[in-house]
């Protein structure tokens, strides 16, 4: 039988700002690739989902949204990204640092300066270890120099700085020299998460770099005191499959992601948001005709033997799936 699939929101997403990264583990493909699609015109669409949300009373759904893949906007974008997120009751006040192009002395206290006038407070760097490590991860040389520039340019100017430390077998080993080098930037230490990599794009081919059990639990204190982030049940695979298997006939939820551009504006302009969400969860639900049940699957390529930790249960999913592919050529179905 077919899982069942509900989406539990939408996520509509816009490339708009190229990345300057090369990143080993992106989740993202194509991260060089800029939309033709101006920003104004997807904002229009994305107030549309949130009028059509509060006037249908649909509390159940949650809309977001992507304006990337890297956040170097113009500071009317940042304006424009700040009012989607007021929508949601938040405020977009941290930008990440992924992607940013390189800028030297006073233009970058320029660019660092213009963004704190347009409301930025703090700045958002993900660390793969650090120096060659870090860039040789994030596939640009002296990015972990300019990262940390970036931050403690902004920490003397009363900014926060908030880390992602990936954690895998070659950055482990660096965490203690990478959070003296971090414990040396002004400004507030608390907001450094620590988490292997998700189990998607091109991160899944570094399964070796896959910490272990072993490593889990044997972290050293200065680690293992870091905060987990949101998710923060690190299990192998051995660990995850009966979790997994409790759960396995329930429908699968998850948030549907809509991809806008050039080429689909005008008709996603045309419909009505209804319809257009449940073409998404349609689409979603047809990409899993010919994907076998999650029991089936884990029967076909669970590996109850796999000591490698994973954040997810998705992740493990994401892995049955791929061998899946290699089995039998059948596409992954939409995530
Ligand atoms: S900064 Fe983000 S989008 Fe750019 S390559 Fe790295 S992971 Fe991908």
């Amino acid at each position: 039988m077919q899982r069942k699939i509900i989406g539990k929101g939408l996520r509509l997403s816009l490339r708009h700002a190229p990345c300057a990264h090369i990143c080993r583990y992106c989740l993202i493909s194509e991260s060089r690739k800029r939309s033709a699609l101006p920003f104004a015109r997807f904002e229009r669409l994305v107030h549309r989902f949130f009028d059509w949300k509060e006037q249908a009373g649909r509390d159940d759904l949650e809309i977001g949204t992507f304006v990337g893949p890297s956040f170097d906007y113009d500071v009317e974008t940042l304006h424009g990204v700040g009012r989607l997120r007021a929508r949601r009751g938040g405020r977009f006040q941290i930008l990440n640092l992924g992607g940013i192009r390189m800028r030297r002395d006073e233009a970058l206290v320029a660019w660092i300066e213009e963004r704190q006038a347009a409301g930025i407070t703090g700045f958002h760097a993900s660390l793969a270890g650090c120096g060659e490590t870090h860039d040789r991860w994030n596939g640009r040389a002296g990015d972990f120099d300019y990262q940390t520039t970036m931050l403690r340019l902004g920490g003397e100017r009363g900014m926060a700085h908030r880390y992602r430390l990936f954690i895998t077998q070659s950055t482990l080993p660096l965490f203690d020299r990478l959070l003296d080098i971090l414990d040396t930037i002004p400004g507030d230490t608390g907001h450094r998460i620590a988490t292997p990599f998700f189990y998607a794009g091109l991160a899944r081919r570094y399964e070796d770099e896959r910490i272990t059990e072993d490593d889990r639990d044997a972290l050293p204190g200065r680690v293992r005191s870091l905060p987990l982030g949101k998710f923060r049940d690190w299990r192998s695979e051995r660990e995850w499959i009966p979790i997994m298997m409790e759960t396995a006939d329930r429908p699968r939820r998850l948030i549907l992601k809509l991809d806008v551009d050039e080429t689909n504006i005008d008709r996603l302009e045309a419909m009505a948001c209804e319809d257009i969400y449940a073409e998404r969860e349609r689409l979603y639900q047809e990409s899993y005709v010919g994907v076998p049940p999650l029991e089936e699957l884990c029967a076909r390529y669970g590996d109850p033997e796999n000591r490698r930790v994973y954040m997810l249960s998705r992740d493990v999913e994401g892995r049955w799936l791929d061998l899946h592919q290699r089995a039998t050529g059948t596409k992954p179905p939409l995530d």
